[in-house]
């Protein structure tokens, strides 16, 4: 077999690493896309990361473009969080007992998001949706979800049924090792399509548990809702007496400080029923929740029958980075966040046109991500079908064309780009100057 890593210390290349991490590690990786499948190349094995930079084992630098897939609102390493997270960490790395540090990061999610009425802390995204269906199914004694194609949710099992066209299709397992009665019980409809929500309840309205639904899509690249999407999913869920789940895992307290709800469920004056956060919830640590209306969290145990638990949940270190950067996430850094996200995403589509290659730059709140191709250029892409149809093979040359320059974007066309507050000018400047050549990158591109 392969020969293991040194024991003291290893002066890897990434080459090198990704060759051995290959030979004991499935893929080489510890999440799917880490591994530059659908752009090629050798993932750089990242040494550290400070502000808007990465830095490889080979002593390269990057922006960043991705900070962590979202956690990393205020740039890495943030000097106030990594000393909260010292602090926290030389009291204890945990005690499977409760602490007050949970209770102000709870407290402090409720004061951004008011229908957050009661809050229970997991570590990640997917146990926040497998916990928020059980709940749903607990309290409405129902058994189907419905999701939407192209929305992630985390690697549950009966979600990650993606989908084919059409309407009301009943989804095929999504992922070898999904069982077919798992994935009889989600109902996969097309996004932005209220019709199909509709003749979905009309036919199976009295099974339906749940809708659960990103708050603002951004795992088929960023696809936001039309106006009046979420607002009709919440009518008609109440309408047939099942749950909305909206999930903020990647919008919650990035888009804004009350995440994608603050922005439209607030001053459309409706709320979810259940809401789960991720990521920035955590500061870059593993501390994600579910929320919502009290009636529904209180059958959570030890109140109700719903069983859901975890060792590692709330965590005095992880609640302590995600309440330091909660903490500092105050007006200034989302303005910041949210001018460098539209100066960024214009100079991409700046770029993109100067180049000649058609596209249609689609943004939610400070997450973008671009669509390439003439049909999307004219219509934009409002549902998976029409992301999956667009010159999506256009990214991996225009991705390769970034990291040489030092810009390390999203390593895949369907993923949203993300900026931190400590993007600066000079950053900013970097990505500017390396995005002709990626473009033109982008027109040279031939089909497979
Ligand atoms: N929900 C959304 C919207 C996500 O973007 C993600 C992760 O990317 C998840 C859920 C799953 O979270 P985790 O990766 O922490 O399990």
């Amino acid at each position: 077999g392969p020969a293991d890593a040194p024991a003291d210390g290893w002066d890897a290349t990434s080459d090198d690493a990704f060759a051995h991490a290959q030979a004991v590690i499935p893929g080489g990786v510890n999440s799917p896309v880490r591994a530059f499948g659908s752009v090629g190349g050798t993932p750089r094995f990242i040494a550290s990361a400070s502000g808007p930079y990465l830095t490889d084992v080979d002593g390269r630098e990057y922006v960043d473009l991705v900070m962590s897939w979202g956690p990393a609102l205020l740039g890495h390493a943030r000097p106030e969080v990594v000393a909260a997270v010292q602090e926290a960490a030389a009291r204890g790395l945990g005690f499977g007992a409760p602490t007050t540090t949970e209770v102000e990061l709870v407290d402090e999610i409720r004061r951004r998001v008011p229908a957050a009425e009661r809050v229970r802390l997991v570590s990640t995204g997917t146990e926040a949706a497998m916990t928020a269906v059980r709940l749903a199914r607990g309290a409405t004694g129902r058994d189907t979800v419905i999701k939407f194609a192209g929305c992630y949710h985390g690697h549950v099992d009966g979600l990650l049924a993606s989908a084919g066209s059409g309407v009301a299709t009943l989804a095929l397992p999504g992922s070898a090792g999904v069982t077919a009665a798992t994935a009889a019980e989600t109902i996969v409809l097309p996004y932005n399509d209220l019709d199909a929500v509709e003749a979905a309840f009309a036919e199976h309205g009295d099974t339906i548990a749940a809708v659960i639904t990103e708050a603002a899509p951004a795992n088929m690249g960023v696809v936001p809702p039309l106006p009046g999407f979420n607002a009709g999913l919440r009518r008609i869920t109440a309408e047939h007496g099942a749950l909305l789940v909206q999930d903020e895992v990647l919008t919650g307290f990035r888009v804004g400080p009350g995440g994608w709800w603050g922005l439209e469920g607030s001053v459309e004056g409706w709320a979810p029923d259940l809401l789960m956060f991720g990521k920035v919830v955590g500061g870059g640590l593993p501390v994600a929740a579910v929320a919502g209306r009290a009636d529904v969290m209180d059958l959570l145990a030890p109140l109700g029958p719903v069983y859901q638990a975890g060792t590692l949940s709330g965590n005095p270190v992880a609640t302590a980075a995600g309440l330091a950067t909660l903490r500092l996430a105050d007006a200034d850094a989302y303005a910041h966040v949210d001018a460098a996200s539209t100066y960024l995403r214009r100079a991409v589509a700046g770029a993109l046109v100067e180049a000649g290659v058609p596209h249609a730059l689609q943004w939610a709140g400070n997450l973008f991500s671009i669509v390439f191709g003439e049909q999307a250029a004219a219509e934009g892409a409002r549902d998976y079908a029409a992301v999956q149809a667009s010159e999506h093979w256009r990214y991996a040359p225009f991705f390769h064309a970034l990291l040489d320059a030092g810009v390390y974007a999203p390593p895949s066309a369907f993923e949203a780009w993300f900026v931190s507050a400590a993007h600066d000018e000079a950053a900013l400047g970097r990505v500017v100057e390396a995005l002709p050549a990626a473009a033109r990158a982008a027109a040279e591109a031939r089909p497979p």
